[in-house]
């Protein structure tokens, strides 16, 4: 049990953007639009196909000691091939400024998996150069998330998106900023994290506790509420759907057994609920203030 009060730490979400961008079909291939159609996060009909609605949002903990960045969405000014990441302006460095913290405050960031929407704003583009977004900074990453998206394997399923690890990730190599880690470690007495692969080779979640209270970061473990119904529902780009799968059913089972409340990184609205055991299942309840939701595009 953690001797940090609830307001010893504060959590804020930054919020980049939400969208209608994904078709039911492209993420859960062969799932009938039906059946998230009393979700939260499902909209459409729009023609044939139902869209699912995503969030996309960092978030910021403060333990009083150390700032910490957990993910960093899809970025500004990057070219990349699915046009709801192309070249976005958003104000999300601003959203960062108004929690009180510049990048160069950042202790750690922390990249819960190397897909193009989590490691944007890792780079800020300087001078026609992709620089480090927090130059003070150490940037964690599973070894096994690094060495996977740096093989010919990982650079093949790059095709679909562009080589964002260019202009994202091989900067921070090159500056020396990246620690890797390959097992479950903390962050002082708040902070938590924690491997949870499958939907990537290094996918990683992040506990944060205050108190009595926790609150589990768990990334893309969980894109859409349906897979807290049915945890052993994938996605077309999970690279390990059965480890994924175990992974979500790991997540679930302790967060309804311990109370925490769960932020899965795409999830709409506060993005944030607790979890409840139901029959053979699990039910998500959202609750109505997130930790901090400083605005939404
Ligand atoms: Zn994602």
């Amino acid at each position: 049990m953690t001797s940090l009060r609830p307001e010893d730490v504060r959590i804020d979400q930054i919020v980049e953007s939400s969208c209608t961008c994904f078709g039911v079909d492209e993420f859960f291939p062969g799932l009938d639009p039906a059946a998230v159609a009393g979700d939260m996060s499902a909209t459409g009909p729009e023609g044939e196909t139902a869209h699912l609605e995503y969030a996309f949002r960092s978030h910021l903990v403060r333990d009083g000691q150390r700032t910490i960045l957990v993910d960093g969405c899809v970025g500004n000014g990057k070219h990349r091939m699915r046009p709801a990441f192309d070249d976005l302006a958003t104000p999300w460095l601003d959203r960062l400024h108004a929690t009180g913290v510049r990048p160069e405050d950042v202790d750690y960031v922390v990249i819960t998996h190397l897909h193009a929407d989590h490691v944007g704003w890792a780079t800020t583009l300087v001078d026609g150069r992709w620089v480090p977004t927090f130059p003070n900074a150490r940037y964690l990453l599973h070894r096994d998330e690094l060495e996977y998206w740096y093989s010919d394997v990982g650079a093949a399923a790059l095709l679909r998106t562009g080589d964002y690890l260019a202009d994202s990730v091989t900067p921070l190599l090159d500056h020396g900023l990246v620690d890797r880690f390959d097992s479950e470690f903390t962050l002082g007495d708040a902070v938590r994290i924690i491997p949870m692969i499958g939907h990537t080779p290094g996918h990683t979640c992040v506990e944060v506790t205050a108190g009595d209270e926790r609150l589990f970061l768990a990334g893309d473990a969980f894109h859409h509420p349906i897979q807290i119904r049915r945890p052993e529902l994938g996605t077309r780009y999970c690279v390990d759907p059965a480890q994924a799968a175990e992974s979500r059913r790991r997540i679930l089972a302790y967060v309804s057994e311990t109370g925490a409340l769960l932020a899965p990184a795409h999830f709409v609205g506060t993005g944030t609920g607790r979890v409840h055991a139901v029959g053979d299942g699990y039910r998500f309840t959202p609750v109505t203030t997130a930790p901090a939701a400083p605005g939404r595009v």
